[in-house]
């Protein structure tokens, strides 16, 4: 599959048909209200573009886990209420998802008008991908816009199914997830440089694999780095360590050597007595950690060390903080990545979840080039697989 080769919104021809479009309306909600926008905000580009080119939208998304039953808690219907007025017109809420009411809707609207059906994962069928609920799904409509890249690795009915049976191409959010991480790992400007941090080495052994054939520098930082030190033999006191994974660091730090790919991990750390956010804190050298001390933020000399190889860089890729970076004492490392990532002038890219929210959280979002919108499926992404969401689309 090559990403970079589907269909976009922009090669079907829209007016006066109806388009199915799955969203990520999954909001955070507290007492049934909204508490954040911002995929909703997110979803506007694609949307408006039908609307303003005389599609009869019709909506879809998931909220939460409902389990596959219908629960007024999981009701997509604050998302048309604020759909509307980020709109500007009328989002109609229809009471189910395949049923009478999303059916009378469908079959009434008019051109460049919105309805919004109910949550799809209502139907135990929708994670399921089963065929019959992805045909009824699809019989609503005429052709299938996917812009729900936070689900885009999930292959259920309104991600993947409903492709089978109308034709598919990815809205703005999704291309733009493509154009930036496809480019990335198929033609990056360089030297490529990937920043892997947050807790676990297990999550992200996919994701190094895949980087090592690509990357002219990888470096390593958060609680992951301490079973790569474990793996050159320095003791790392109370630090998060992998076991396990330990020969696969071992692996990784070898195939980087025989590559000539830089692989960088932390000179120094921050080190806490416990892990607690006003811990004794002091700084040490990887291989002086004592015992009872635990690693929780890379150290100076690690910061420069690393903005150093980043400053150069033509593209950068960065999932995971330096270190438990949401506690004030021990955000300094990835406070320092995230401004010499901004400072590079570097095509940046960053992964969703934790390192997007940080970035996002200590003011850096808007000198990213581009934060992803999915955690899991970016990782997947970069780890090289084919995201089923995007594969059922149609290429161009
Ligand atoms: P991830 O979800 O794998 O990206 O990991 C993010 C989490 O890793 C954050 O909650 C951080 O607090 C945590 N983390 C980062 N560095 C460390 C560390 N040195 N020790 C323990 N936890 C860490």
């Amino acid at each position: 599959m090559n990403a970079l080769n589907k269909k976009t919104v922009e090669d079907l021809s829209v007016a006066g048909k109806k388009v199915l479009v799955r969203c990520d309306f999954n909001v955070p909600l507290a007492d049934g209200k909204i508490t954040s926008d911002k995929r909703i905000v997110a979803s506007l580009p694609t949307i408006q573009y039908l609307v303003k080119n005389g599609a009869k939208v019709i909506l879809c998304s998931h909220l939460g886990r409902p389990k596959g039953e219908f629960k007024p808690e999981f009701s997509l219907a604050p998302v048309a209420v604020r759909l509307s007025e980020l709109l500007g017109q009328e989002v109609k809420m229809a009471k189910d998802v395949v049923g009478e009411s999303a059916q009378a809707l469908a079959a009434d609207l008019k051109d460049g008008e919105v309805m919004l059906i109910e949550n799809v994962r209502f139907h135990k069928e929708e994670t399921k991908n089963d065929p019959e609920f992805s045909k009824k799904l699809a019989s609503l409509a005429e052709l299938y816009v996917n812009d729900a890249f936070g689900s885009a690795h999930r292959a259920h009915s309104s991600t993947t199914g409903v492709a089978d049976y109308l034709p598919a191409a990815c809205g703005y959010l999704i291309q733009k997830e493509i154009e930036f991480m496809g480019t990335a790992l198929a033609n990056p400007k360089r030297p490529l440089v990937a920043i892997l941090g947050g807790a676990k080495v297990s999550d992200k052994i996919g994701v190094i694999t895949n980087l090592l054939e690509k990357c002219d520098t990888i470096i390593i930082g958060g609680g992951m780095a301490y079973t790569f030190m474990k793996a050159l033999g320095y003791e790392i006191g109370t630090s998060l360590l992998e076991a396990d994974r330990v020969e696969d660091a071992k692996a990784m730090m070898e195939t980087a050597k025989a590559k000539g790919v830089k692989f960088l991990i932390p000179v120094d750390n921050k080190v806490g007595k416990e892990y607690a956010p006003d811990t004794e804190a002091m700084v040490i050298n990887s291989d002086e950690i004592p015992e009872g001390w635990m690693g929780l933020d890379i150290g100076p000399k690690t910061q420069e060390l690393f903005a150093d190889a980043i400053k150069g860089s033509g593209t950068v890729i960065w999932n995971g903080p330096m270190g438990v970076s949401e506690w004030e004492n021990f955000a300094a490392g990835t406070i320092a990545v995230a401004t010499a990532v901004a400072e590079s002038g570097a095509i940046s890219i960053i992964g969703g979840g934790d390192s997007a929210a940080a970035v996002q959280k200590l003011g850096f979002a808007d000198k990213m080039s581009h934060i992803s919108t999915g955690g899991g499926a970016s990782l997947e992404f970069l780890e090289g697989k084919e995201l089923p969401g995007i594969a059922a689309l149609n290429d161009r």
